[in-house]
């Protein structure tokens, strides 16, 4: 298992609250967050906002051959949701005895990703579930 770098600790904070941060000159909203709005250049009027986590399924794929990490969850689906506030972001789909297609409706849920070894640190991550 590949051992997280510090920038990923650093962003943990966002990940985890859904932290991303909206333009308040144009409008647009990054997750991860930007310093510079890509749309404007503008780099003064950046605030931190906190998304919904809802959003709908923009593309997805089923796994067959998981990462090591999440062997025991195989098969799975992993997708890109399209968050109400507009950024698109990556994650597994829990599908919770639904189906899930594109343009499903999803909400955030708060999941066991996967531990590292077998008395390893036990990672929690978002998920996404049907609506
Ligand atoms: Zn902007």
């Amino acid at each position: 298992m590949e051992k997280a770098s510090a920038s990923s600790w650093r962003r943990m904070e966002e990940r985890y609250n859904l932290l991303a941060n909206e333009c308040k000159n144009c409008g647009a909203v990054y997750f991860p967050q930007r310093i510079v709005c890509r749309k404007c250049g503008r780099h003064t009027k950046m605030e931190s906002r906190k998304l919904s986590g809802n959003g709908t399924v923009y593309s997805y794929t089923r796994t067959h051959s998981p990462a090591d990490a999440f062997e025991e969850e195989s098969p799975y689906l992993i997708g890109v949701i399209e968050l109400d506030e507009g950024p698109r972001v990556e994650g597994h789909i829990v599908e919770n005895g639904k189906e899930v297609t594109i343009g499903t409706k999803v909400r955030p849920v708060f999941r066991r990703m996967y531990a590292d070894g077998e008395e390893g640190l036990i990672h929690y991550h978002f998920k996404f579930a049907p609506v």
